[in-house]
Parts: structure tokens; C-alpha cells; sequence
């Protein structure tokens, strides 16, 4: 055989990794590829923070790739361009990936396929990302599902994911590597002062994902009671990992079910299904994304198309700063922008508010999320604003506003986290930290706080802003009902 190519994209592992695989267990030479596809998805450019762990990731990948005497290449461009030219530089006859599902990346893989299959090339695609892929999943009458309930109904009644498969035990290398571009080249790690934080909570790469699935699987009882708060540690922090590929999500379940089965339970615990429920969410999204791929940018219930959005840029920076002088929301924002990350009770309140009470459109908050999250993926990011935007599969009925006092009061009751992202308020206590503009002047001297100096007054006050956004709604319901049908 004259070689395969292995192009890489959301699948930066070597276990686990069905396109590798198939390609090492022939005798020719394998030639792992990663492009940077600057072009690739022109609405959803990849982010600072998802260039800066792409950096990582890659170089994390290529290390591995090293240990087994193999290596990535490392090409720009658009994918057809640069396959074609790998394939001439290595008289390789194969290209295998594993597929994507993003409309814009669907789009390329499909024409790319048909081409290079006309021109005589073999072209192979695996699943490797999902545990049930979009096309395998439909409700009777073989449509899409809008609700998560029944779709998860139907992914358990498809059994078991398959198994992981291993580590490659050899990739065969060429007698002459091909030229590949360095990865400093690519400039993806952002040059402002930033990088350094987020790396402090983050360590890009399959070894960062294994430690945070071991670490998790610890603590996994836990879940069920913990995964609403904040300062606990209860979630399990493998979303960038599992963005980027770095661990698969079949590895995920097959370790947790492992766990279980050394618990002496051959059936997972009720706790332990709300984990595997939450992974499902994520097939959601992408189940979503790939049926109604309009959703990136336009709202699945296409009456919220005519939502009298507000649009005051000094709110915004505001909220994206976080300076709205309403503490959970301004910590989730500080959160977001040191760690790149946001905890999920915490995205839900950040987003509620800006949406109901700040009425800015989501796509403004997906906008932001997208730029500044590690963890950042278009289907997962789309379903968390439509929710959140009311206008959505399943989502959080528009005029179900969250109040961002008593989500505070009930989530961080003792404001820990709320001190963790926001020191200039680490010297005041509960009930004022939930609060401040309603603290005793003494209180704030004491603590050290002027508002509107050390700290900001609301932007808005939530009871107004309510009737704000339910008067939006009502106004919404009635140019529809307007409408001749
Ligand atoms: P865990 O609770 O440990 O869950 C494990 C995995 O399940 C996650 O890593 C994730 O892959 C999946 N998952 C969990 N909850 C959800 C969910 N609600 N929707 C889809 N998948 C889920 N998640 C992203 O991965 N990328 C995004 O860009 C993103 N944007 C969001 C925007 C908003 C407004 C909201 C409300 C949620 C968003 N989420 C996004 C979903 C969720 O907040 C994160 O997946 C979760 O916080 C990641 O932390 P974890 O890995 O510790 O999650």
C-alpha cells in the first residue's frame, strides 16, 4: 500500500481513534495530517480561547504522535487544496478521517469526498465523536427530535456504544516525512496577556482529559447533589476535552460504567445515569445542529425572529466585563474571561440575564461565549442560548426569568465563588455579598466597598427589567397573532 493519510480535525487522541486505527493496521506509512481551515466556517471563525488550546492540544498531539515514532503534519489552507497536494507529496493512494458533523465541515467532508472518490482515491469516514450519530437517531415517523426526553429514550434503547479501541500499537512512518508548517506558524495563541491564566486551570491534551476523568470519577456519587453549585467540585471539566477530541466520549461512558462495575453494580446508579444523561445532551445539540443547521444563527422557533431585541452596547460591555453590579452574574463573566470556562448553573443566570434583563439578542451572548470559552462548539453553544433565549428545542420558556438574587442566595448560599471571581467584594458577608446596593452604608464601609467606585450599582433593577421583558414578549405574541395566517 502506498500510504494513508489520517486527516485530524475533533479527534486530537490516539486512543479511541477509528481513522488511526484503520490506518496503522495496514503495512503502509500513515501520515497524520492537521489542517487549520481558516476559511472553514465563515459565521463561527474558531475564538481566541479555542485558538490558544488548539495550540496546546496540537502540541500535545504531536508529542504522542513522537513516542510512537510518528509525527503531525501541520498544513494551512483550504482541506481540498492541501489534501490534494499530501497526496502528490507522498504518492499516498488513502485518506481516512473521522466525521464531523457541523453543517459548514459537512458540507466540505461530502464534496471533498465525492471528488476525491472520482479522482480515484480511496476515502474512508469513521464515527469517532458521538456516541449516536445524528442520522442514527429519529422518533417513528423518522424525524428529528425537539426534545431531549424521548431522544434519550430512543439513544438507550440503540444498547451500548461500542467500545474504545486502543492506542495504535505501531503507525508505520514514512521513509521521508513531508514538509509540514511549524506550529508557530499557524498563530493561534493570542498576544495579549492571556494565555497565561487560562493555562494555569487548563492542561490541553489527552493527559489533561484522562486527569480530569480519573479526578471526576472519584467523585462521581457525587454529581447528582453537587453539579448545580458552583464552588463545589462537582462537575467534571471535560468539555474542552471533549470539543477538541482529546478523550472520546465512548471512553467516558465505558470508564464510568467500568467504575460501576467495580462497585459491585452491573447497572449504573440512578446518580450515575444523570452523568451519562448530561453527555446525552451533548448528542442533543449536535442531533439538533445537524437537522436544522440554520439554528447557528436563527432561532429554531422562528416566531422569536421578530423579538424586539434591545441594543445597548454600554450594557453589553458591561455584561461582558462583568460590571452589572449583580454579583453571580459579574463573577460568572470574571470566570469566563481568567479561566475560560463557566460553570453550567452559572452560563444559565449570565445568560438569562442578558437575554431578559439586559434583552440583548443571544447571538450576541453566543458570540461572546464563542470567542471566550475553551470549551466553545457550535452545538452546544447554540442549544445553551436558544435555552436560555426561550427559542429553542426544549428550551426554558421565555417568561421563566431567572432572578440573579435568589439564584445567587440558593447556589452560592455562603458566596464562595462569588468571592473567588470578585475580591473586591471578599470582605462582605451574606446576605449582602448576594446584594451589595442593599447592604447598610456601616456594612460597606467596613467591608471596604464604595459602590459605584470599588464595585458598580445594578446596571438595571431585576423587577423592572422583568416587566421589561414579559411586555416584550406579550408584544412578540401579539404582532404574531396579528399576522394573517
Ligand atoms: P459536566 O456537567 O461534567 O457534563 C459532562 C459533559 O456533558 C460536558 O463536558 C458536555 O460535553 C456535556 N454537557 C453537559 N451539559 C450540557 C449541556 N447543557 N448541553 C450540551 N452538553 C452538555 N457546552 C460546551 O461544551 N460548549 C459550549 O460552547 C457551551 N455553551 C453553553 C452556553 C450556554 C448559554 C449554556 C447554558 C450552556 C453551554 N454549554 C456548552 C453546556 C454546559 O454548560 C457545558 O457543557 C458544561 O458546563 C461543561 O462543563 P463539564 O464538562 O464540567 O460538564
Amino acid at each position: 500500500m502506498s500510504g494513508i493519510i489520517v486527516w485530524l480535525r475533533h479527534d486530537l487522541r490516539l486512543r479511541d481513534n477509528p481513522a488511526l486505527h484503520a490506518a496503522s493496521s495496514g503495512d503502509g506509512p500513515v501520515y497524520p495530517l492537521y489542517i487549520l481551515e481558516e476559511a472553514a466556517n465563515h459565521d463561527w471563525p474558531a475564538g481566541s480561547a479555542s485558538r490558544l488550546w488548539l495550540h496546546h492540544s496540537l502540541a500535545a498531539l504531536d508529542r504522542q504522535l513522537r513516542d510512537k515514532k510518528s509525527r503531525l503534519i501541520l498544513r494551512h489552507g483550504a482541506a481540498a487544496k492541501v489534501i490534494r497536494q499530501l497526496l502528490k507529496d507522498t504518492g499516498a493512494d488513502t485518506v481516512y478521517w473521522n466525521r464531523r458533523y457541523e453543517p459548514d465541515r459537512v458540507r466540505i467532508d461530502q464534496g471533498l469526498k465525492q471528488e476525491l472518490d472520482r479522482d480515484g482515491y480511496s476515502v474512508q469516514s469513521f464515527k469517532a465523536n458521538m456516541l449516536f450519530e445524528p442520522h442514527e437517531i429519529s422518533n417513528r415517523q423518522g424525524d428529528p427530535y425537539k426534545v431531549f426526553t424521548p431522544f434519550w429514550k430512543t439513544c438507550r434503547s440503540h444498547g451500548q456504544p461500542a467500545r474504545p479501541l486502543p492506542v495504535p500499537a505501531r503507525m508505520q512512518p514514512p521513509r521521508r516525512w513531508p514538509k509540514s508548517d511549524k506550529l508557530g506558524e499557524f498563530s493561534l495563541t493570542p498576544g495579549i496577556p492571556w494565555d497565561k491564566p487560562i493555562l494555569e486551570h487548563w492542561q490541553p491534551g489527552t493527559e489533561g482529559a484522562e486527569r480530569n476523568l480519573r479526578s471526576f470519577l472519584n467523585r462521581i456519587d457525587d454529581y447528582e447533589t453537587d453539579r448545580d453549585f458552583p464552588d463545589r467540585d462537582g462537575v467534571s471539566r471535560l468539555s474542552p476535552h471533549l470539543h477538541f477530541g482529546e478523550i472520546s466520549s465512548r471512553e467516558i461512558w465505558h470508564q464510568v460504567l467500568l467504575r460501576e462495575n467495580r462497585a459491585g453494580r452491573m447497572t449504573p446508579s440512578s446518580r450515575v445515569m444523570n452523568y451519562l444523561r448530561q453527555l446525552a445532551w451533548r448528542e442533543f445539540a449536535h442531533h439538533l445542529l445537524f437537522h436544522f443547521p440554520h439554528t447557528g444563527t436563527r432561532p429554531l422557533r422562528e416566531e422569536y425572529e421578530a423579538f424586539p431585541w434591545q441594543h445597548n452596547k454600554q450594557h453589553l460591555l458591561a455584561w461582558q466585563r462583568g460590571l452589572t453590579g449583580y454579583p453571580i452574574v459579574d463573577a460568572g463573566m470574571r470566570e469566563l474571561w481568567m479561566s475560560g470556562w463557566m460553570h453550567n448553573r452559572v452560563r444559565m443566570i449570565t445568560g438569562s440575564f442578558l437575554v431578559k434583563d439586559l434583552l440583548i439578542h443571544w447571538l450576541e451572548g453566543a458570540r461572546w461565549f464563542w470567542d471566550t470559552l475553551v470549551d466553545a462548539d457550535l452545538a452546544n453553544n447554540t442549544l445553551g442560548w436558544q435555552w436560555v433565549g426561550g427559542c429553542g428545542a426544549d428550551a426554558a420558556p421565555y417568561f421563566r426569568i431567572f432572578n440573579p438574587i435568589t439564584q445567587s442566595e440558593k447556589f452560592d448560599a455562603d458566596g464562595n465563588y462569588l468571592r473567588t471571581w470578585l475580591p473586591e467584594l471578599a470582605r462582605l458577608d451574606r446576605p449582602w455579598i448576594h446584594k451589595p446596593w442593599q447592604a447598610p452604608a456601616d456594612v460597606l464601609r467596613q467591608a471596604g466597598i464604595r459602590l459605584g467606585e470599588d464595585y458598580p450599582e445594578p446596571i438595571v433593577d431585576h423587577a423592572e427589567a422583568r416587566r421589561q421583558a414579559l411586555a416584550a414578549l406579550q408584544s412578540m405574541n401579539a404582532a404574531r397573532r396579528s399576522q394573517p395566517d
